[in-house]
Order: C-alpha cells, then sequence, then structure tokens
C-alpha cells in the first residue's frame, strides 16, 4: 500500500485532530503551521514569570476529549491531570450581589429553590430534556459531515429531530422554566459560547446548559496549552511531520486537484490538502478566484461571533474573593448585544470576563502572585487602536475593583492588550473574529461553509469556521469528521 501524502495546513486544535487522525489512518501526513508553536487561538503567551493561555480557558464537555484520545488508545489521563472546578464560576450582578456556580448537582438545584420557589424542579426537567439533546447532539448530529440534507432524514433521526428544539429561541425556552432574571441570566450565559444573541440561537443548544450544569466546569493543571502539548506529541507518536513558521501563501492546482502547498519555509507536493487555517482567508485570499467555494458577497453576509479585547496581566499580589472563573453582568446584556450585533460599535456598558488561573494552578504565575486574563466581547472588525483599548482597560478596571472591594492596577506588574487587529496579523483572522461565526439556526450544519471545496476533488476545511462550529471540543470533532470524509474519497491503496 502506498500512503498518499496528506498536507494540513494549521496547528489549530482543527488541525492537530485532522493530522493525527489521518496519520491513524495510515496517510503520510504533514502539518505546515505559520507560527513557532502549535495550538492556534489556544497559544500560550510567557512573560515576566506568568505563562497566560491566549484564547480558551473554560474546559467543557470532557467526554469529547475522552472520546478523542480514546479513539488512539489513550486517555486524558495520560498526558494531563484533569480537575473539577468546584465552584465553577462566580457571576457578579453588582457589589455584594453575586451567585456562585457549584459543582454538586443537589447544592445547584437548592441554589436555584433559593432564588425561585419551584425553580429546582423546573431545573431537573430543563436538565432532562437539555441531556436528550446533548446525547443526540453531540454525539450523533455534531459528527455528520453536514454535506447533504439526507443525513438527517433516517426515520430515527427526524423523530429525534422534532425533539431537538431547532426552531425556537433558547430565550423563549429558558422562561419557560425560570422567571427570575438573575437564573435566566445564569442559563443564558452559555450562548455567550456560541456567538449569537440568546433571541437568535436555537433552544437546541439548552444542551450546552447541560454542559456547564451537569458535566461540569474542568480545568487541565498546567492550563489548557496541556491541551495542545497533548496533542502535539500524540500526532508526533502517529508519525505527523510538523513544519512550523511556514506560512501558507499560495495553493498551485493541477487539473482540478490541488497539488503543491507553498509556504514561507519551501513548497510541499500533495495528494491531499486540509485546511485547518481561517477558512475565509484560505477561500479568498490564497486560492485563486476560479477554485473559490464562495463569493465576497456570500462571506459579507456571514453572521461572527464576537471579536474580544483580551488583557494578560501579571499582578504582584493575590485577589481576595474571586473564583477561577467570573462573570461580571453587572451591566445589561441587551445593551451590549446590541452593540456587537445590532449596531456595531465600542459597547458603550460592557460585559466583561476574568480568568485567575492562578486560583488553581501555582504553575502559572511565580509564587504570591496572581495570572489574570480579563476578556470583553465586542463586535468584529471595530476600529482599534491602543489609545482605544486603554480608555477600555480604565473603565473596566474600575468597575473590577469597585466590584471586588479592592485595588488591583497598583498590583500589576505585566500587561499586555490582545484585540481585533492581532487577530488579523496572527491567524489572518476575517474580520478580526475570535471565534468563527455565530451559531445561529441558518449558521448550522449543512447552512455552514462547506468542509469539501466544490470545484476541486482534494481540498477540504477543518476548524471553526466550517462544521460543527467554534470551540475547542467542536474543533477536535471538526478534525475526526474531515479524515473520515478524506477516508472515504480518498483511500490509500
Ligand atoms: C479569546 C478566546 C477565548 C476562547 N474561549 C474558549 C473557551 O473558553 N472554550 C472553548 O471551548 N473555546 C473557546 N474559544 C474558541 C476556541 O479557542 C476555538 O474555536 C478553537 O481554538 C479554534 O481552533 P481551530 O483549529 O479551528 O483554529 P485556530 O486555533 O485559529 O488554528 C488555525 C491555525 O492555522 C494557522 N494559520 C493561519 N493561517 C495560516 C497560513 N496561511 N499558513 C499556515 N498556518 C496558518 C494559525 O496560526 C493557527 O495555528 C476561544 C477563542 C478565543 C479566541
Amino acid at each position: 500500500m502506498s500512503a498518499k501524502n496528506i498536507i494540513v495546513i494549521g496547528a489549530g486544535f482543527a488541525g492537530l485532530s485532522a493530522a493525527t487522525t489521518l496519520a491513524d489512518m495510515g496517510y503520510a501526513v504533514t502539518l505546515v503551521e505559520k507560527h513557532q508553536m502549535p495550538g492556534g487561538r489556544a497559544r500560550v503567551h510567557e512573560a515576566a514569570g506568568f505563562r497566560f493561555d491566549m484564547g480558551p480557558s473554560w474546559y467543557w464537555m470532557p467526554d469529547v476529549f475522552e472520546r478523542y484520545f480514546a479513539r488512539f488508545g489513550k486517555k486524558v489521563s495520560d498526558y494531563y491531570e484533569l480537575i473539577r472546578l468546584d465552584p465553577g464560576y462566580t457571576i457578579v450582578f453588582g457589589e455584594n450581589d453575586r451567585l456562585t456556580v457549584p459543582a454538586d448537582y443537589q447544592s445547584l438545584r437548592d441554589l436555584f429553590e433559593s432564588y425561585e420557589s419551584g425553580a429546582a424542579v423546573q431545573l431537573d426537567k430543563f436538565m432532562e430534556q437539555a441531556a436528550y439533546k446533548y446525547e443526540v447532539g453531540v454525539n450523533q448530529l455534531v459528527y455528520k459531515p453536514s454535506r447533504s440534507i439526507f443525513e438527517f432524514t433516517s426515520p430515527g433521526l427526524l423523530y429525534d429531530m422534532t425533539r431537538m428544539d431547532i426552531f425556537q429561541s433558547i430565550r423563549k425556552h429558558i422562561r419557560k422554566f425560570f422567571k427570575n432574571p438573575k437564573l435566566v441570566k445564569l442559563m443564558e450565559f452559555p450562548v455567550l459560547f456560541l456567538g449569537a444573541t440568546p433571541q437568535n440561537t436555537p433552544a437546541l443548544y439548552s444542551l450546552m446548559n447541560y454542559a456547564d450544569l451537569k458535566l461540569g466546569t474542568w480545568y487541565p493543571q498546567g492550563g489548557m496549552f496541556e491541551i495542545v502539548k497533548a496533542m502535539e506529541s500524540l500526532a508526533k507518536e502517529k508519525g505527523v511531520r510538523f513544519v512550523y513558521n511556514a506560512e501558507v501563501t499560495a495553493i498551485r492546482i493541477a487539473g482540478k486537484s490541488a497539488k503543491t502547498v507553498v509556504t514561507t519555509a519551501g513548497d510541499f507536493e500533495a495528494d491531499v490538502v486540509v485546511g485547518g487555517n481561517d477558512y475565509h482567508h484560505l477561500d479568498q485570499h490564497i486560492l485563486e478566484p476560479a477554485y473559490r467555494n464562495y463569493s465576497a458577497a456570500y462571506w459579507k453576509k456571514r453572521v461572527l461571533a464576537p471579536s474580544s479585547l483580551l488583557f494578560y496581566i501579571g499582578l504582584n499580589k493575590k485577589l481576595e474573593g474571586l473564583t477561577h472563573h467570573t462573570l461580571f453582568f453587572d451591566e445589561e446584556f441587551d445593551q451590549h448585544a446590541h452593540d456587537i450585533y445590532t449596531d456595531p460599535k465600542w459597547p458603550s456598558r460592557p460585559l466583561f470576563y476574568t480568568s485567575l488561573a492562578s486560583k488553581t494552578d501555582p504553575s502559572v504565575a511565580p509564587e504570591g502572585c496572581e495570572n489574570l486574563v480579563i476578556l470583553i466581547p465586542l463586535a468584529p472588525d471595530l476600529p482599534d487602536s491602543e489609545a482605544t483599548r486603554e480608555q477600555y482597560y480604565q473603565r473596566v478596571m474600575d468597575r473590577f475593583e469597585r466590584l471586588t472591594g479592592q485595588s488591583i492596577r497598583d498590583a500589576v506588574v505585566y500587561k499586555r492588550s490582545y484585540a481585533m487587529a492581532d487577530f488579523k496579523a496572527d491567524y489572518h483572522a476575517f474580520r478580526g473574529n475570535a471565534y468563527g461565526l455565530a451559531n445561529t439556526l441558518l449558521q448550522t450544519a449543512i447552512l455552514k461553509p462547506s468542509l469539501k471545496n466544490k470545484k476541486l476533488d482534494n481540498l477540504y476545511y477543518t476548524g471553526q469556521l466550517t462544521v460543527p462550529g467554534p470551540g475547542v471540543p467542536p474543533s477536535l470533532i471538526s478534525g475526526q469528521v474531515v479524515a473520515a470524509e478524506i477516508l472515504r474519497e480518498h483511500p490509500n491503496h
């Protein structure tokens, strides 16, 4: 058997997953990556004794990671120590007004009941439906390549789909169960990961509430980059060849096939190419017009998930009264959502999120210090300047200090900002997006950018802009889904 040569572009989660799965299937796989390290949006930034996870900080759906490693005869625990956070996170509604989410379900029920009479039983009912959606959604639907509507039309699946709440918004769905505004905000929070407003997100995604409140929030000791290191090591064990500092600038075509991947580190001949870099950039800037999957007008109409303004901050003291993850919902979500989706502009009253990984993990900061990451969701493609970033830093810090009752700015020993311009420079991110496309109904499954090029028989796509969507678990799944399609259409012989 002669192994076909596969070139995978991009060593993010999706590219790593595709490369490893393909190598395990017997292909000769080379992974070319623009940066000098793997991880993509989940890279790590080290400075002044601090180690910052640059992107994802929430480890949800541990079963998806377990299933990924099990596919290769491995376990998560072979690579990193995973701990469940308890409490999972805190939501700050105002001074001395916060809700802390316990890991234990019975304690969570008690918490719900303390906010609203009958809410514990309502939570049970909500979770029963959400568990079903998780089972069908995460174990069946997201592993489909979504290339044809017929993948979804088996009688069993059609019956399931009627129970999946695709045509109702999650906003309405949640309000059928809970009236208390704080419980409603807690239940709407996971929708933020999906990049659309609760009004525009199908109630199918209450499966995210199941992931949040039942399966829990976890943390790999050492940081989220431990997942990347694990995946890189497994890929190497499977024989994937890594070429770092290799930015793809062109793909040469022969007939109906992608033939040569041209990079800043040389040219690579391919039998099959998998684009794990930003889909839009590959489609609109690397491929010549005749081979593009979509028009500029198509891309213009896509609804993107928000971008973000991030601050990676080293503090020379410990902060009081904060958990690993804290959501600052002291301002109205609807106003912030309006400034992201309806009338895109720098938000007048932004919600923000803080991660303090050093609360759980002493290895990410020097002793006695704190590793703080602040994230403010923003509309993509806003004018981005240092002065605006600094203005938002000061505004958010004013609130952060007031709401937590302590001085923070005077303890800052390291600070780096990161926003739209950086997403573009580092990843060629379409409109500076952070998390890809919003998961609206019209951008789900077969309505997402396709994982296969329509004009070339051997060019595939993987990652957060194609199926199943944004987030670390979906990116892991995306790589496996595209590998299965390649095995079917381009077997080794
Ligand atoms: C700030 C932030 C916070 C997030 N928080 C969470 C979270 O808490 N939990 C969660 O599950 N998800 C989270 N996400 C989403 C998650 O990180 C992403 O969906 C996921 O990492 C995307 O992986 P990917 O492989 O599709 O893309 P990427 O990670 O972007 O990988 C693409 C790779 O391609 C490379 N590349 C680009 N262009 C080229 C080129 N021309 N040639 C060669 N290589 C190229 C890039 O360098 C990169 O390594 C977050 C994302 C961000 C940005």
